[in-house]
This record gives structure tokens, sequence and C-alpha cells, in this order.
């Protein structure tokens, strides 16, 4: 067969090229089909396992859960802040008229310290970032 990479000719029985030291990996049974001459042919070799593979694909969903992650903050953040808009506009609305409105004070206490953990987090978040990149 013939050196995918170097284009120099092995014996068939070899597995690693004599001439670049590419390995042959296993020879699959299905055809693939080959864009250079627009057919189906069978392969000479299957590209071998890359190494570290498993590693990178849990690297990536690590990446993926700590944007899930850092989504959530913000979500999270956006709703405090919305709570604590609504919360002194209730309260400014009552304290117009002299009226007690506990509601409104527990939604702004709630905002705030859900706020608070929300900022602190992601500052936390944006600190880490910074350090690691
Ligand atoms: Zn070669």
């Amino acid at each position: 067969m013939y050196c995918p990479k170097c284009g120099k000719q092995s014996p068939d029985e070899a597995t690693v090229c004599k001439e670049c030291g590419l390995k042959f990996g296993p020879v699959s049974a299905e055809p693939v089909f080959d864009p250079t001459i627009n057919a189906y042919r069978q392969p000479l070799y299957t590209p071998a396992t890359v190494p570290g593979k498993g590693v990178g694909i849990a690297s990536m969903i690590i990446g993926i859960l700590s944007v899930v992650a850092f989504l959530t903050a913000y979500i999270a953040a956006a709703f405090a802040v919305i709570g604590l808009a609504l919360g002194i506009y209730s309260k400014s609305k009552s304290n117009k008229l002299n009226l007690p409105n506990g509601t409104a004070t527990a939604g702004i206490a709630c905002s705030a310290v859900c706020l608070g953990i929300e900022l602190t987090i992601l500052l936390i978040a944006v600190i880490a970032g910074a350090f690691y990149f």
C-alpha cells in the first residue's frame, strides 16, 4: 500500500510507514467516500486513535458545564435585579400613601441578598478566568 502522508510504498502488512513513520491503523471493512475520486473505495487505512481524546472530551463537557453555570449565574443575577427594581417600585408607590408594604420589603431584601451572592460568584469567576487565561 501507499502511505497517505508521504506517498511512499510500504508492504501491505506494514503497520508503520518506513519512510515517515506514520502509523497505519487497522483496515476498516466499510468503504469510505473519497471526494477526490467522487466514489466509494476501500480505505487503505483508518486514522490511528488520537491520544488523550477521552480527556479532551471530558474537558469539552466541563467547559460546556462551566458556560452553563456561568449563564445560570447571569440569569439569576438578572432576576435579582428585576426583583430589586420591582420591590423598590412597589415600595415607592406604597410609601407615597404611607402604607406598610412588607411584601416589597421582603422582595427587596431577597433580591439584594441574591444579587450579592450572584455578583460574588461572577466576580470569583471573572477573577479565576483572568487568572487562568
Ligand atoms: Zn510515509
